[in-house]
């Protein structure tokens, strides 16, 4: 958690929470002086008192914005001070291993499961979490071996069809996806 922000980067941080301006896929919050959070709803209910003690480093009202946080840095359920409403839910990561050989493996958080592994074409969300720092470390760490024989066995492609290992990568993540929204892992 970040609380070592100055002033003028507390307050564009503010600025940016209020009008929405943070990365999509997870959940902000401003984080006050004392290490609470404080959710966006509320951040923009009270943005003139939040921005005026923010303004000022001296400020003990509380209300006073030293950062920004997302539910992806957190590793627990957090709520809001003010409101008290629950600002994001710790969504704890499932183990996942490959039924065939269970050499390819996963760590992954349900929600972000469930994001790819909807009906339909899920080919751009899939993609979006291979992005995902925590996801693609894990993925890096695939070798394209067993990747190709994994998929082999699945017996939906062909040689040729699993000569691109992105594609298989990619193939091999909605599965994975697939079976941790179906609690088969
Ligand atoms: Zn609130």
């Amino acid at each position: 958690m970040k609380t070592d922000r100055s002033t003028t980067e507390a307050l564009r941080a503010l600025r940016a929470l209020a009008r929405y301006e943070t990365h999509g896929g997870y959940v902000w919050a401003a984080v006050i002086s004392d290490g609470e959070l404080v959710c966006v709803p509320c951040v923009r209910a009270e943005y003139r008192q939040i921005f005026r003690a923010t303004s000022d480093p001296s400020d003990h009202s509380g209300w006073r914005v030293v950062g920004t946080v997302n539910s992806g840095d957190s590793e627990q359920t957090e709520t809001c001070a003010h409101c008290n409403k629950v600002i994001w839910e710790y969504d704890e990561p499932v183990d996942w291993a490959c039924g065939y050989s269970g050499r390819l493996t996963l760590k992954i958080k349900p929600s972000d499961a469930a994001s790819a592994s909807h009906s339909g074409r899920c080919d751009d969300d899939v993609a979006e979490l291979r992005r995902v720092p925590y996801i693609a470390e894990q993925l890096a760490e695939w070798s394209p071996e067993d990747l190709r024989r994994e998929l082999k066995e699945c017996g939906a492609w062909d040689t040729a069809q699993l000569a691109d290992n992105g594609e298989n990568i990619a193939r091999m993540l909605w599965i994975a996806c697939c079976d941790v929204r179906d609690g088969n892992c």
